[in-house]
């Protein structure tokens, strides 16, 4: 496997991959790889001939007073893991690499549907997610870009751009990787104590039990909401930042629900804050 920092090395690795006809699948991540990262490398590996993994802590994404600088690192047990799994490139880029001339005049703007959700507590975020996602795009020029579902707003939002911009890379979700109990893996995980990691799994305990409540024929947003804010206020360490239930496509909410609709949740456990959501199915 190669691992390369620069973006002139891994053009030159691209266009050799190109040469040889293989086709490419990109999984763009920001690093302190766990299995859900590595499941889209999997993934991967059975959508395209040649994978690439990013890892790049993007600075773009971050608001102020967010943890861009605590964010975890550690670059060699990233490129053993995703070696192990099939990647045959890891590009990691610095920050200066990557942004030489500092603030970019010109990003990607993701519309109205990057302000709901996750969007109306951290602006400016997917703006920084799609240009740098467009900037690998560009690079890396993979056929298949593997995202997760974890990042359920971001993954929708993404498949939109490439969409409306036409730039003929296939967005492919994966399913979210839990941990025994049912936390949803996360880099962020790490930085839970051991009273903030028991009382985080309250958020998929409710997601689950809205879950039950739906194919028990419940179809009130308002009912099924309240089950998944129950199980967060019940954990003091929990602090529910939203509870939706949305349109898989345009995000919006949904009443009565119908199988298919996400509920989506955000929360803080302690100064951590935890993402998840489930897709409703029909019984
Ligand atoms: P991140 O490094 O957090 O930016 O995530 C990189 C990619 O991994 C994104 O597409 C995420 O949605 C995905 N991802 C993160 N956590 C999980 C998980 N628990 N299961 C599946 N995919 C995940």
């Amino acid at each position: 496997m190669i691992v390369v920092s620069s973006r002139a090395k891994a053009r030159a690795e691209v266009a050799r991959l190109h040469a040889g006809g293989q086709s490419l699948a990109l999984v763009p991540t920001m690093g302190a790889l766990h299995e859900g990262h590595l499941s889209l490398v999997e993934r991967a590996t059975e959508l395209a001939e040649r994978v690439m993994v990013s890892v790049f802590v993007n600075p773009l994404q971050f608001g102020p007073g967010e943890d861009l600088e605590q964010y975890p690192r550690d670059l060699e047990r990233d490129v053993g893991r995703v070696a192990e799994r099939g990647a045959d490139l890891v590009f990691a880029p610095s920050t200066t690499e990557m942004y030489p001339d500092g603030e970019l005049p010109v990003t990607v703007t993701p519309g109205p549907m990057g302000d709901l959700l996750c969007g109306r507590y951290r602006p400016g975020h997917f703006q920084g997610v799609l240009t740098v996602v467009a900037q690998l795009f560009d690079l890396l020029t993979p056929d298949v870009a593997v995202f997760g579902q974890k990042d359920f707003q971001q993954a929708v939002l993404i498949r939109r751009m490439a969409h409306d911009l036409d730039m003929g890379v296939c967005i492919e979700v994966a399913p979210i990787i839990r941990e025994e109990d049912g936390l949803a893996m996360s880099s962020r995980n790490a930085y839970l104590s051991p009273e903030e990691r028991s009382e985080a799994v309250g958020i998929y305990l409710g997601l689950q039990r809205a879950s039950q409540l739906f194919t028990r024929g419940e179809s009130r947003a308002e009912a099924l909401i309240s089950e998944v804010r129950d199980a967060v206020d019940a954990r003091t360490l929990l602090h529910e930042q939203y509870v939706e239930i949305v349109d898989p496509e345009r995000l919006e909410p949904v009443d009565p629900v119908v199988p298919g609709s996400v509920i989506m949740v955000a929360a803080h456990c302690g100064s951590t804050r935890l993402i998840d959501n489930l897709i409703l199915e029909a019984s």
